[in-house]
């Protein structure tokens, strides 16, 4: 079997600066060769689907993998065209050098993607491929379950395969199911595909799925399916708001053997969704309240920023919680991560020990004087730790991955020690703080920047009950009303009362 094995993978908020190629360098750019030997790895740049699928795939029968291009980027703003036109025309001469060798493709998707000037940039990829390729191929697809489902995306594959766990646990699992239903294909089993869309925008933080509205659909669909035998897959993909998009809302995408058992499941799993529409919504706690519980709670708590969160393409600096608690007299607590690769070079440059003034957010990168949501904060503070950056993950998304932070420091502000980074990243692995000697157990209470996946690094340390969301300013700010949308469709929950469904309008 000659199987091409290539990837896009970025999460785009509308609303953040543009992403470019660099971003993609600094956190997995996989050419040729180097996506399986990568993925082959003890410790891939890679997330965990490729790898989930090369494994798979090494333990059934020979193969030959064709690496191509695996391009994936922490979350941002839409990717700068003619960066994604590089890639197109490296997929594109990939592919062509290929055609007529392959028996069949995986594609490594995220589904959230988004450039300068397209909407669905995941679409254009998978309609490369049916170009060149033709129909004849099979071409199976994976997706993180925050993507935006477009028309073109479920036409243009054989299987859609999203994740099922939210924070992401299962992101080898989804490339190990990936390989094992492209064998399937080869081997002749038909495949089509429903989509159903619902006017309903999750806020992300109503997407868990350890409970709640959208795990019980999670699971509602696992049940169903086992109960067919003609059900190849079914994905609940809750889909990413910030990415204000024609085609945003919660969708269900079933891939089975007949059209007419497609079809049926995917209405009655939408139907079960709309059931449950008034529950999508967000429930925070105040800025005013949390600074309350950082100074006075018994109880060990993780306050997160979740308008803040790098992993939805938020800048991973603003100051609210921080500028809060400092004046609040806070003790015993860690922030983490703050992006400010001007702030860290200056640690860097002080050395250990050092005590100064610290200047956050003095314009740099894309970062301007005027940001509307990341200014400026001044306060004396001592270098405490320094480090490269340099960090494997040790739980959750990140767990085994090869990360790099970028020159890091742990300065102490008052009673908060404050880890600042130079490479934006999400918060989602205690060994970003770790590493530099902090102690998560000790400590009073943790503020992370990430709305969710931390949930699944930091879990050793805090229950759900001693978790809160906190509402500050912010890029994802779960607080939909405040964005100026541009695409998304509407009416829509939970923007709009009046949004209505049924599904007999199909
Ligand atoms: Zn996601």
């Amino acid at each position: 079997m000659r199987i091409a094995l290539l990837g896009f993978s970025i999460e785009c908020n509308r609303f953040a600066p543009a992403a470019t190629q660099r971003d993609f360098e600094t956190r997995c750019w996989l050419v040729g060769e180097d996506v399986v030997r990568d993925a082959r790895s003890a410790v891939p740049m890679a997330l965990a689907e490729m790898p989930g699928f090369v494994a798979d795939m090494d333990a059934a029968r020979p193969w030959t993998p064709h690496g191509i291009l695996l391009a994936m980027a922490e979350p941002n703003g839409p990717v700068e065209q003619p960066a994604f036109d590089a890639m197109m025309a490296i997929w594109r001469d990939g592919l062509q050098a290929l055609r007529g060798q392959l028996d069949g493709v995986y594609c490594v998707l995220h589904g959230a993607g988004l450039t300068t000037e397209l909407d669905d940039p995941e679409g254009a990829l998978q309609a490369l491929v049916r170009e060149i390729l033709g129909p004849g191929v099979p071409v199976v697809c994976s997706y993180d379950l925050h993507g935006n489902v477009s028309d073109d995306m479920v036409r243009d594959c054989d299987a859609f395969i999203g994740y099922r766990t939210n924070p992401h646990l299962d992101m080898r699992e989804c490339g190990a199911e990936s390989a094992q239903v492209l064998r399937r294909l080869i081997a002749g089993m038909p495949a089509f595909r429903a989509l159903r869309r619902l006017p309903i925008v999750a806020p992300t933080v109503s997407m868990l799925t350890a409970q709640g509205p959208y795990a019980e659909l999670i699971d509602l669909g696992q049940d169903w399916a086992a109960q067919d035998a003609r059900i190849i897959n079914v994905t609940v993909m809750g889909g990413f708001a910030y990415g204000d998009t024609p085609f945003n809302g919660m969708a269900m995408v079933v891939t089975a053997t007949e059209q007419d058992a497609a079809d049926a499941l995917a209405t009655r799993l939408a139907s079960a969704a709309w059931d449950r529409r008034e529950r999508f919504i967000a429930k925070l706690t105040s800025l005013e309240d949390a600074t309350g519980l950082a100074r006075d709670s018994e109880k060990k708590l993780a306050f997160a920023d979740v308008a803040d969160n790098p992993g939805g393409g938020a800048r991973g600096n603003t100051m609210f919680i921080l500028e809060a608690f400092h004046k609040a007299d806070v003790q015993g607590c860690i922030i983490g991560v703050i992006h400010d690769p001007l702030l860290a070079a200056e640690a860097h440059a002080l050395g250990q020990g050092a005590r100064f003034t610290a200047h956050f957010n003095r314009p740099q990168g894309t970062l301007t004087e005027d940001d509307s949501f990341s200014h400026r904060f001044t306060a004396a503070a001592e270098v405490v730790a320094l480090s490269d950056g340099r960090v494997t993950g040790r739980r959750g998304i990140y767990g085994g991955t090869a990360m790099t932070l970028g020159a890091t420091a742990a300065l102490r502000v008052g009673g908060i020690m404050v880890v600042v980074i130079s490479i934006r990243t999400q918060c989602a692995d205690p060994a970003f703080l770790e590493h530099l000697g902090l102690d998560i157990g000790a400590a009073r209470c943790v503020v992370v920047k990430s709305r969710g996946h931390f949930r699944g690094g930091f879990d050793e340390f805090f229950g759900h009950d001693q978790i809160c969301e906190v509402d500050a300013p912010g890029l994802t700010s779960p607080i939909l009303s405040r964005f100026a949308w541009t695409k998304l469709p509407r009416p829509v929950l939970p923007l709009d009362a009046e949004a209505k469904w049924c599904p007999e309008a199909r």
